[in-house]
């Protein structure tokens, strides 16, 4: 998987990593390189294009870290975009919304996709690896080969399938397959859809009948990833037609361009769930966007150490925040780097949600409207301030409380809020100074 694409990013990103000191030519001239390697991989343009631009933004946005070099720095910046490119939020790879049984998966594609060997090769899957009662059937009435073929690998894995009933219509199977489900006390039941050499309508009808008919739970896309734009492109073809809940991209033992795997995301917004790497049984992986930028860069150990070095530095801030309020001093300096922090952490519902017991409240903030937009609100607030201003709060009266408001864009009372948000802030940051750190944790939970 991904071998070519691999070695020319790396091969871009090393020149990078030797030097000392970094030019904007420098950082140019690799990521030059880098939107190549992604082009000669079958990754789309546009999908191109916005990689290089975020990390173009994230490489100038960020400050640098002291003890990696400015070209580790990159490396981990272009790690960092890669699994964003590849996975979306909230996914857990590999997970399937299987509860409530008997619940169905719907395998669609285009013929000779893999769709009937991914079909058994899930199937094996969740019976060895969830303990699932999966009965698996096949949809494809035009070609009574394909019914074989499943029902021989059902035998092979030790999967039931549906008897085969010839002159019923796919609709009629997917009921049957349900009513069997019901009877025989299945978890899953999986529905392999007809396929076709291309996409065409009335193929699409008869899938869509079946989805109307069984409601399935997944709805999984099965594509060769050898096809690279096409994979993509048939995609959001089944996906605006059918509806996708995420897609298997088979055939990735291959030495294929790995493009799709990146451009899937990117421009169908459904996640890659598994990726097919052989014609044996077993040759299933789920997706890993972490693991899979890793190997596309081949550089794990430039990342981590970045990791590190960031969070040495953020404890070290901490550290330094901690000396201000112990002797009393917070400022809107201090104020907004707490805001910025929020942001960086998911805005108040993310810091929140990581609380034990805070779930609910959350879900209030939520509801009240306060969220990173108030947040970044304050900030533009506390940017307006002058220097002096902002070491000593205190200085702002009625006209320096105008000018800010309008350089920010919003009017005295929210200036007010802050100011008075400040105080009380900066009253709070005192008292937790004076416990000291231990205190601090007493307090909190207290
Ligand atoms: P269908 O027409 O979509 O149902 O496709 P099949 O399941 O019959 O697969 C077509 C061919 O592709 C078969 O020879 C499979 O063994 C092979 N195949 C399926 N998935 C993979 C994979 O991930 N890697 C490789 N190398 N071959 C695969």
């Amino acid at each position: 998987m991904f071998e070519a694409l691999s070695d020319r990013l790396s091969g871009a990103l090393e020149k990078l990593t030797g030097k000392g000191a970094l030019t904007e030519a420098d950082i140019s001239t690799a990521l030059r390189e880098v939107r190549v390697a992604l082009l000669e991989a079958d990754v789309s343009l546009p999908v191109a294009r916005g990689f290089i631009k975020r990390v173009e933004e994230a490489a100038q946005g960020r400050h640098v870290v002291k003890s990696v070099t400015p070209g580790q720095q990159v490396v981990k910046i272009v790690h960092d975009e890669l699994v964003k490119v590849l996975a979306g939020e909230d996914e857990e790879p590999g997970r399937l919304r299987i509860d409530n049984p008997p619940a169905t998966i719907m395998m669609v594609g285009l013929q000779g996709s893999g769709k009937t060997t991914t079909t058994a090769k899930l199937a094996k899957r969740l019976k060895e690896r969830e303990g699932k009662r999966v009965l698996m059937a096949s949809l494809d009435t035009r070609r009574p080969a394909a019914m074989e073929q499943l029902a021989v690998l059902g035998t092979q894995i030790g999967v039931d399938t549906l008897p085969i009933q010839p002159g019923q219509t796919a609709v009629q199977i997917a009921k049957r397959a349900k009513t069997q489900a019901n009877l025989g006390g299945y978890d899953v039941v999986m529905l392999d859809t007809a396929g076709r050499l291309s996409i065409d309508d009335e193929l699409m009808a008869e899938v869509e009948a079946v989805r109307d008919e069984t409601r399935p739970r997944e709805t999984l896309l099965v594509v060769d990833g050898l096809t690279g734009q096409d994979a993509v492109s048939t995609a959001e073809n089944f996906d605006g037609r059918i509806g996708i809940t995420g897609c298997v991209l088979t055939r990735m033992d291959g030495d294929g361009r790995g493009g799709a795997a990146l451009s899937m995301r990117a421009v169908t917004g459904k996640p890659i769930k598994f990726v097919g790497l052989g014609e044996k049984m077993d040759a299933l992986e789920e997706f890993h966007p972490e693991r899979v930028a890793g190997r596309i860069l081949g550089m794990g150990d430039i990342v981590s150490l970045v990791e590190k070095a960031q969070e040495q530095i953020e404890a070290a801030e901490a550290e330094r925040m901690m000396k201000r309020f112990q002797k009393g001093r917070f400022d809107m300096n201090d104020m907004k780097a707490q805001f910025d922090q929020m942001l960086k952490l998911g805005g108040m519902q993310g810091i929140m949600g990581m609380l034990p017991g805070m779930g609910k409240l959350s879900k209030q903030l939520d509801e009240s409207g306060f969220d990173d937009r108030i947040i970044r609100r304050q900030i533009a607030i506390i940017q307006s301030m002058t220097k002096a201003e902002r070491k000593n709060p205190d200085l702002m009266q009625a006209s320096r409380k105008k000018r800010v408001a309008a350089g920010a864009g919003l009017e005295v009372q929210d200036v007010n809020k802050l100011i008075k948000m400040h105080r009380q802030m900066a009253d709070m940051m005192k008292k937790m100074g004076k416990m000291g750190k231990k205190g601090l944790m007493r307090g909190a939970l207290s």
